[in-house]
């Protein structure tokens, strides 16, 4: 019991008092949270235009201010106080308009409201297709929530799994990637989704595609139905069958910009060229080495053309910093290389759509589309890179003539205000013979060239929009040429594919054709990774393949074998008895040679499997295991037992009217087989569902002795200058003494008290104390000597 170490006739006043000060505090704080709540389902929103006059907490208000967010921009203040008012929200607004302050505000706000700590668990769950932007998002909230004492993290893979396991259980606010968040949900017991509040997807027309169909629903389906759902995007989906997957509950439409004359930033100046095939690259360069001092996000459609063209360019030497990112590098190269295009004032960096949605650079001047978008809604996003919040920023989209109607009928549908420009030819360079020398130089780069054409034929092949993309009418041959190859190389393309169905799932695509990672690669390569890991596992042949297959383990083998397979023990096997003998669990004694002899080294027949070679002192071993012989021993088979108590094979006893009424044995076989796997999957789900509710009334206690300890040692003197807890003590106690005795222990063990860290900590030094390895590095020889031992041996 913690004991007071003032003395006891100070006590007694500090109790009221005390007890008084939290219970008004918490009075307070409850009044707070209803006025809040209570304000926000009244307000009306149709005259504000600061942070300040929303109904929001002190907390947020302050995290807002500090990150010098005072205007509300026009999708903030539409969304912001339809989701206080707890509805559900698809919110559309322009790129570059600030919809992720439009959904952050108001999950602190649900939270805060809720009075949610760390015992309550999983509260809000924000959902962003690509990494880079879930770390974005991820720092944005650390910003504006600054002031909240919610836990929050990120699971965007890249990293262990077990790593960020662990903090999971604990964390209040995740911004995650869907692929990892799905593998978390599978494999993490600790992460527990059940009271999840608020449900936020960002670029959500992105995330609801095939893509990440899978994950979504998985994630889905692990979270309450009653939670709230914020979708925001600048191309918002109102696809029925979508939201219906996300069981929106009557969602508000949020749309800022319907009604605006284009769906692009208004301080974005858009243009067009037209350029044959051949001379993309030609103009790219050009166009570089005229803007050294710009800010350039070059977009091409596959991962093998950024390599291509940013090996190339980097030998050439434009002038300007060049940078490159697409789906398929590490995650540290991919944060470094945000950052430092972030940071930079001049640089160009070329990318595939992994950068395309929701990444707010700081002033990018150009956004360069050498490869046509595969629709006006990666368009829309990919030109979103810049003017940004009321900055102004350029766009040009290089089309190859054939590709020029098409695409532009569609831009104009989608109110997309764009104008041709013209190349002055005077300014254009060719650079093909570099192209040609660096090619010719590195075969490296060469094959990169190479690689690079056949991944642009197939991302103009597989896409769905044939208006615009019609691969048989491009000059290949001269495209190839351009690149610096000698020839174009062949492409083969997978027949019988359904282009639509192709192009809708990228991560499919990604796994049987390599080329075209650009599109939809994306922050999903941990799915790759574990893809590619359970394709390995199955090429794995098994130690016992290996074994049959092995043939010159050294020179004696061939004969050896042949001897084994034909039984020639050369009279040997007398005397070799007892060599490579299996001893042990019977199997010996089952096995036969094959040809009923006995040989040193030998075949085990185990009940009808193929037959285990025993040549070797490891196999001889692996023989007298009784678990690792279990594969080779099969089944078994089922018997009967009659009244005689003979055994008899299962269908022996039964007579043949009913063994044939019964139907095809097969059929029997499937049926059976079909019954246990539904009865198995059962017990598992129940298993499952045990599992879950345990951990559940776990943390349900958790949380109530959380709260007890509050009551109990009023930690809610926050901030103030902690008082000296007050401890009735009876009659017969005598303070006085024990503050004589031990006061510095009695302190700490309130202090402890205090923080649940604490008390681990003292845990573990305690038990490490216990466990204490007493060192010697010389033997005792005096006594002394034996004496520092024995006292070491004690403490
Ligand atoms: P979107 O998600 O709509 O593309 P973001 O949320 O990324 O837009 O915001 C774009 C930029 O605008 C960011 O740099 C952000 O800091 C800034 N921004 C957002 N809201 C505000 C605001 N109310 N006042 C000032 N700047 C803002
Ligand atoms: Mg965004």
């Amino acid at each position: 019991m913690a004991k007071g170490t003032r003395p006891a006739s100070s006590l007694p006043q500090l109790k009221p008092r005390r007890k008084e000060s939290r219970s008004l505090k918490r009075k307070r704080e409850e009044e707070e949270l209803q006025t809040l709540e209570k304000t926000a389902q009244e307000f009306d929103a149709s005259n504000i235009s600061q942070f300040s006059e929303l109904p929001i907490s002190r907390a947020t208000t302050t995290g807002l201010d500090k990150s010098h967010f005072k205007i509300l921009t026009d999708i903030q203040r539409k969304a912001i106080p339809l989701a206080l008012k707890g509805r559900d929200i698809l919110g559309a607004a322009k790129t570059g308009s600030g919809k992720t302050l439009a959904f952050l505000v108001p999950v602190l706000e649900i939270l805060y409201r809720r009075k949610w700590t760390q015992e309550d668990g999983l509260g809000a769950l924000i959902i962003s297709p690509t990494r880079e932007l879930a770390i974005q998002i991820f720092e944005v909230l650390r910003k504006v929530g600054q002031r909240h004492s919610f836990s929050a993290g990120l699971v965007i893979g890249g990293k262990n799994l077990q790593d960020e396991r662990e903090r999971l259980g604990r964390m209040n606010i995740l911004v995650c990637t869907p692929g990892r968040m799905k593998q978390h949900l599978e494999q993490n017991p600790d992460l527990d989704t059940y009271s999840l509040q608020v449900l936020v997807l960002d670029e959500a027309d992105r995330i609801l595609d095939m893509g990440f169909k899978d994950a979504i629903d998985a994630i889905v389906q692990g979270i309450p139905k009653n939670r709230q759902t914020l979708l925001f995007s600048a191309t918002q989906t109102k696809n029925v069958n979508d939201l219906a997957r996300l069981s929106l509950k009557d969602p508000e439409y949020v749309s800022v910009h319907e009604s605006a004359s284009s769906a692009t930033p208004g301080k974005l100046q858009q243009h067009y060229i037209i350029t044959p095939l051949p001379e993309k690259l030609d103009i790219l360069w050009s166009f570089i080495r005229a803007n050294v001092k710009s800010k350039i996000l070059v977009f091409l459609s596959s991962t093998k053309q950024v390599r291509f063209v940013y090996e190339t360019f980097r030998q050439m030497q434009p002038g300007i910093p060049l940078l490159h990112l697409h789906g398929k590098q590490k995650q540290t190269a991919r944060l470094d290389i945000t950052a430092n295009f972030s940071g930079s004032k001049n640089s160009c960096l070329f990318a595939t759509d992994v950068v395309a949605r929701g990444l707010d650079f700081p002033a990018v001047d150009w956004v360069i589309q050498v490869d046509c978008p595969e629709d006006v809604d990666t368009y829309i996003h990919r030109v979103g890179r810049t003017a940004r919040y009321e900055r102004d920023g350029r766009a040009v989209l290089f089309l190859c003539p054939t590709e020029e109607k098409g695409m532009l009928e569609k831009l104009k549908v989608k109110k997309v205000p764009i104008e041709k420009i013209n190349v002055r030819q005077n300014k254009k360079q060719s650079i093909q013979k570099q192209l040609q020398g660096i090619c010719f130089k590195e075969p490296e780069i060469k094959y990169l060239g190479q690689k690079a054409f056949t991944s642009y034929a197939r991302s103009v092949y597989i896409q769905k929009d044939k208006d615009i993309f019609d691969l048989e009418k491009l000059p290949l041959q001269d495209f190839a040429t351009s690149l610096g190859l000698p020839g174009a190389p062949r492409v083969k393309f997978m027949k019988g594919e359904d282009a639509k169905q192709r192009k809708n799932a990228p991560r499919a695509l990604l796994k049987d054709d390599d080329s075209s990672d650009g599109r939809g690669s994306d922050g999903e390569e941990e799915d790759q990774a574990t893809k590619k890991e359970e394709k390995k596992k199955k090429e794995v042949r098994t130690k016992y393949d290996r074994m049959f297959e092995r043939q010159n383990q050294n020179i004696f083998t061939p004969h050896f074998t042949e001897m084994v397979r034909h039984g020639d023990g050369s009279g040997d096997e007398g005397k070799d008895e007892d060599f490579l003998a299996v001893k042990g669990h019977g199997y010996g004694s089952d096995a036969e040679d094959v040809d009923g002899e006995k040989t040193s080294a030998r075949y085990i027949q185990v009940h009808g499997k193929e037959p285990l070679l025993v040549d070797s002192k490891r196999r001889e071993k692996l023989a007298t295991t009784k678990k690792a012989m279990l594969k080779y021993k099969g089944k078994g088979t089922k018997l009967i037992f009659d009244d005689e108590g003979e055994a008899h094979a299962i269908y022996e006893l039964e007579d043949e009217e009913a063994f044939v009424k019964a139907g095809d044995a097969e059929a029997q076989r499937g049926k059976f087989l079909a019954e246990e796997t539904k009865r198995v999957s059962a017990a598992d789900e129940e298993d499952k569902t045990v599992a879950k509710e345990k951990r559940r009334a776990k943390k349900e206690r958790q949380k109530a002795r959380a709260l007890e300890d509050i009551e109990d040692d009023g930690s809610d003197f926050d901030g103030g200058v902690p008082l000296v807890p007050y401890q009735d003590y009876g009659e017969d106690s005598a303070p006085e003494l024990v503050e004589e005795g031990r006061p510095a222990k009695k302190q700490k063990k309130w202090f402890e008290d205090d923080s649940e860290e604490e008390r681990k900590k003292e845990k573990e030094s305690k038990r490490k104390r216990k466990t204490k390895v007493v060192q010697m590095d010389e033997a005792p020889e005096t006594l002394e000597d034996l004496e520092a031992l024995a006292a070491g041996l004690l403490a």
